[in-house]
C-alpha cells in the first residue's frame, strides 16, 4: 500500500490574487500599489490598507525580488508530517525594497551535521527572490541570500 506524500497547506484560490500567484508562475514578483498615497503593499487586495487612504485606486507594480531578511525562526520539529520532511526550515519575514514585508521562508542556508542555527543567517542580511514550484498552479516565493 502507498501513500501520497503529505502536502504542505497552500493558499487558496481568491480573485483577488490570481495575478499575483500566475507571475509567480512565471518567476516574477508582483505587488499591489496605491496610486493614491504611491505605496505598495502585500498581501494583494483591491483596496489600499493603510487606515488614512484606503483607496480604490491601486495597480500593480513589479518587486525587484531584493530585500532584507526582517525576522526569522528556525523549525528543526516540524508541527505536521509534512513539515516534518522540511526540517530544519527557516520561516522568516523579508522587508522588500519597495517597502512590504512578505512572509516567506529563506532557503540555499547549508546546515552542518547536528547544527541547530547557521551563523550564515543574520537579520538584516540581503535576500533576492526564488521560486519553488509546489504544483501545477502554485510557485512559493522564497528568498536566499544575495
Ligand atoms: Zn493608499
Amino acid at each position: 500500500m502507498t501513500q501520497a506524500a503529505p502536502q504542505i497547506p497552500l493558499p487558496p484560490p481568491q480573485p483577488e490574487s490570481d495575478f499575483y500567484w500566475e507571475k509567480c508562475k512565471e518567476g516574477e514578483l508582483w505587488l499591489r500599489h496605491c496610486t493614491a498615497c504611491d505605496r505598495a503593499y502585500f498581501y494583494p487586495r483591491d483596496i489600499c490598507p493603510f487606515p488614512e487612504c484606503f483607496s480604490r485606486d491601486t495597480d500593480w507594480i513589479q518587486s525587484s525580488g531584493r530585500g532584507a531578511l526582517h525576522t526569522f525562526a528556525i523549525v528543526h520539529r516540524g508541527p505536521t508530517p509534512a513539515f516534518r520532511d522540511k526540517v530544519p526550515y527557516i520561516p522568516a519575514v523579508v522587508e522588500l525594497e519597495e517597502g512590504p514585508r512578505i512572509p516567506t521562508w529563506i532557503v540555499g542556508i547549508d546546515f552542518a551535521e547536528g547544527e541547530i542555527r547557521p551563523a550564515s543567517v543574520q537579520c538584516g542580511m540581503s535576500v533576492e527572490v526564488v521560486f519553488e514550484e509546489i504544483d501545477e498552479n502554485i510557485s512559493l516565493p522564497m528568498f536566499r541570500p544575495a
